[in-house]
């Protein structure tokens, strides 16, 4: 089946309730195919209502957009938006790069969309479903790092339609994603890059002003993307890479990437910036006034009058002239404000002399700016001549700067559940850390507000910045909150009490490695709750190896490591991907670019890692790197397939980084296996030379191929995305239920079974099934564990329980409706009463089912 639809079909349920999920044939209908000739008609029956019945609601979904965007655009003409507010979304710091949405009655728009802006939308409700526009500043992963998941979800929710404006190499953007998307038909995605003239809509017209840097110190192989605030690149990035060739599976030269263009078209010298001018709104009339003035309200008469004194002109009325300021309030021209980054001082003199951007200084032929959107770094602020820049824009003009100083907590539900699992046991939870830059903080002349995840500057009615949307992150607040479950405290107690009085549990915690840290425990996408996949295992102090890489992988390692993350970061050497679903690798180049530059910043010569991988990633990153940034040197690939049980032997290259691989980790072993999942999935087990064995399944159904590569492991981390009683729909997605995986570590016979990968409906916890043994823990984010804690894990199920009863509460008041249903169904199937509305969407229903999870979440944390 097309593994690209696969990623997210969980999750596309969470949207129902704003839009229909688009049709799709479900993996079942093929799955489920008659078997006995009688079935068949019934079956075709069932299949073809299903199947209109998906098409309907996705063509439903598609004409309400439709008419949403249709009917905005008649009314544009006459009437500029009446409320807009520019808003944060991330702040610029190091683990939230910088990204704004825009609001207005008629359109939404994304400035930038780095890894983790889709979560911190999610998290804060700024609906994606609207969006129009992604407008991107430049060709690097720090900007555009969330798009290709945004894209994914944007087209699972049948957003029709989307344009995407800066750098012309988007273009190639899409393309790298296609090769693990598929072919994205279902979304309409429109690249318009900066030559194009200016874009219009209901609430705004943008245009973009392409800014270029110094290229000399950029070119072919320089520095391709300086992060802001970043050390300079180590000697990495000129590196020339032997390029790898994804067909042979081989280093070797490659051919032409399909349907591109074999010229690289990277071109890092070029930011783009962005000028919006707001629709003009005419003055309303003031009804007191022109009732005073003798005007004809309430009649015919006095539409054309109106129309004329909006329009600013003068009208006489029964020989009274009236003049508009009389009776209308004030026309608003429409406010401009600029989006600029900036990224190093190479681009300095791009911004400060470019002539487009100087139209809205102080005495320019333009209105000036109501507000400039810095994205620049402190050594870029602190610059005489950026300064100077500044200063051109008249006192009234704010400026909003978004950088690695940008002080505030962006994932807070993160902080809060971390909170308040800490108090069951704060080494196993440990408090989530903040990344603080050492860069000094530029004193600047004109003054300037930092940005703040969710703080907004209101464009219309009034010009003004508002805070009643952020939200704070209290600390004290999360424990009470907690401490006021009933029995948690008990139960958190109880835990405690045997921690300190259980010898063996004291003695195994003074072996600290190899020690797993969770950084993503979420399938599908990146919820405020559970990240999507990624699985830091610490062999030793100086070395990690790293399972998976979902979107967002670096922020959780940034929140869990604070000020030592570039160590953490510079200890990876291995990165094992287990399919190329975007929940599991679409986080690697984050990591990769942000480890290069711990590297530099500890004063470490680069090496690049060790990647273990479906072949196929080549394919992406060689069409990344040619078209967008560099990417080859910072990877030495290990193919999946060659680490499998009798498998072709690689060439000479090949096995030396397999090699390497082991003796940089200490490990005996490295194996992996075929899963049985979507087409290149593969699951891993590694052996260290002390003894120890840790398996991990990434996405799969049971299976006895891992059963055998994982036998006798101390660790086996299994996916669970499912809960006990939804083995159909596990089938149909080709994942595992609790039990399923719980049995598979019972076949490897594991020391022990930690569950990971939920869905994203059990966000806060799964259910537990009745094979729950002393052997088994569920994970969490951030959750950070050694061998030696096995004793403890189950002891913290109790408070576990506590804390979440009443998640635990609705999710089996659920599971017992479905099991109704069931029965219900069955007994009608057996009085041969089958009418198709009850026999058919069964996962659909499910869903939705599923779905009601996440909204119940929501509406009671509203409550609260
Ligand atoms: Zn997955
Ligand atoms: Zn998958």
């Amino acid at each position: 089946m097309n593994t690209a639809r696969l990623w997210h079909q969980p999750f596309a349920s969470l949207f129902i309730r704003t839009r229909s999920v688009p049709a799709r044939r479900p993996a079942a209908a093929a799955a489920a195919a008659p078997r006995a000739p009688g079935d068949v008609l019934r079956w075709s029956r069932a299949m073809t209502t299903r199947m209109e019945k998906n098409t309907k609601s996705f063509q439903k979904a598609k004409q309400k957009d439709t008419l949403r965007r249709l009917k905005t655009k008649g009314q544009w003409s006459s009437h500029g938006p009446s409320t807009v507010y520019l808003q944060v979304v991330g702040a610029g710091s190091r683990d939230n790069g910088a990204s704004l949405y825009v609001f207005s009655e008629y359109n939404r728009y994304l400035f930038n969309c780095g890894e983790g802006t889709q979560r911190l939308m999610q998290e804060h409700k700024l609906k994606a479903s609207r969006l129009d526009n992604v407008f991107l500043t430049r060709m690097n992963w720090e900007n555009i790092g969330g798009l290709s998941g945004m894209i994914l979800t944007l087209k699972d929710i049948g957003v029709p339609e989307c344009v995407l404006s800066g750098p012309p190499q988007l273009g190639n953007f899409i393309n790298a994603i296609k090769v693990f998307s598929g072919a994205l038909e279902d979304i309409k995605l429109s690249v318009r890059p900066y030559s194009e003239e200016t874009y219009t809509d209901q609430t705004m017209s943008v245009d973009q002003v392409p800014v270029f840097g110094e290229s000399q110190s950029l070119g072919e192989g320089g520095p391709s993307s300086p992060g802001r605030g970043s050390p300079p690149r180590s000697p990495a990035s000129s590196q020339r890479k032997e390029l790898w060739n994804p067909v042979a599976g081989q280093p070797g030269p490659r051919p032409p990437s399909p349907g591109l263009v074999s010229k690289a078209t990277r071109d890092p010298s070029l930011v783009v910036a962005f000028v919006c001018k707001l629709h003009a709104k005419k003055g309303n009339l003031l009804v007191p006034q022109a009732i005073e003035l003798g005007l004809p309200v309430g009649k015919a008469a006095i539409g054309p009058l109106v129309a004329d004194l909006k329009n600013g002109k003068t009208v006489t009325y029964e020989g009274k002239e009236i003049r508009p300021e009389q009776v209308c309030t004030p026309s608003d021209p429409g406010p401009v404000f600029l989006v600029v980054e900036c990224p190093s001082e190479d681009f300095i003199d791009g911004v400060c002399t470019n002539e487009r951007l100087a139209r809205h200084h102080a005495g320019g032929p333009e209105d000036a700016a109501a507000l400039v959107v810095h994205m620049s770094p402190e050594a870029v602020l602190k610059t005489e001549r950026y300064q100077a820049w500044m200063e051109r824009f008249p006192s009234s003009t704010e400026h909003l700067v978004l950088n690695e100083h940008a002080q505030t907590v962006h994932n807070i539900r993160s902080h809060k559940i971390q909170t308040q699992l800490n108090m069951i046991h704060p080494e196993i939870f440990p408090q989530l850390k903040t990344f603080n830059t050492t860069e000094e903080q530029a004193s600047l002349r004109v003054s300037t507000i930092r940005a703040e995840c969710l703080l907004k500057f209101q464009l219309r009615p009034t010009l003004e910045w508002q805070r009643d949307a952020m939200v704070p992150c209290d600390t004290e607040e999360f424990l009470k909150e907690a401490s006021a479950v009933p029995e948690f405290l008990q139960e958190v107690e109880a835990c405690r009490t045997f921690c300190s009085s259980d010898s063996s549990v004291q003695s195994g915690r003074a072996e600290r490695y190899p020690e797993v840290v969770f950084l993503g425990t979420g399938s599908a996408l990146p919820m405020k709750i559970r990240n999507v996949s990624g699985t830091l295992v610490n062999i030793s102090p100086g070395q990690s190896l790293l399972l998976d890489c979902g979107e967002g992988t670096f922020g959780q390692l940034c929140r869990h490591y604070g000020d030592r993350v570039d160590e953490a970061l510079a200890n990876i050497s291995t990165i094992f991907v287990s399919h190329m679903h975007a929940d599991h690798h679409t986080g690697l180049l984050k990591l990769l670019y942000q480890r290069e530059r711990a590297m530099a910043t500890l004063g470490k010569a680069f090496s690049p890692v060790y990647l273990v991988a479906p072949v196929q990633i080549m394919t992406w990153l060689n069409q990344f790197h040619d078209h967008c940034d560099h990417i080859l040197s910072h990877v030495n690939i290990i193919p999946n397939k060659f680490l499998c049980d009798g498998s072709e032997v690689p060439k000479y290259k090949t096995k030396s980084f397999i090699q390497a691989l082991l003796k940089r980790n200490d490990l005996h072993k490295f194996q992996t296996c075929h899963v049985r999942h979507c087409k290149n999935a593969f699951a891993c087990s590694i052996t260290h030379r002390s003894g120890w064995k840790l398996a991990f399944s990434g996405d799969t159904m049971p299976c006895d191929a891992f059963v055998d590569i994982g036998q006798n492991a101390t660790l086996l981390i299994h996916e669970a995305t499912l809960e006990d009683g939804l083995e159909d729909e596990a089938e149909e997605k080709r994942h595992s239920t609790t039990s399923q995986a719980i049995a598979v570590g019972m076949r490897m016979n594991a020391e022990f079974i930690m569950l990971n990968h939920f869905s994203q409906r059990y966000a806060k916890i799964p259910l537990f099934s009745p094979d729950f043994t002393d052997r088994v823990g569920i994970s969490f984010d951030h959750m950070k564990i050694r061998f030696g804690d096995f004793r403890v894990l189950p002891r913290l199920v109790p408070a576990l329980k506590a804390l979440f009863a009443e998640e635990i509460g609705e999710m089996e008041e659920r599971r017992e409706k479905r099991e109704l249903r069931q029965t219900k169904l069955e007994e009608r199937e057996e009085r041969q009463e089958q009418p198709a509305e009850v026999r058919e969407p069964r996962g659909t229903k499910r869903d939705q089912q599923g779905a009601v999870s996440p909204s119940g979440d929501t509406k009671r944390l509203r409550a609260k």
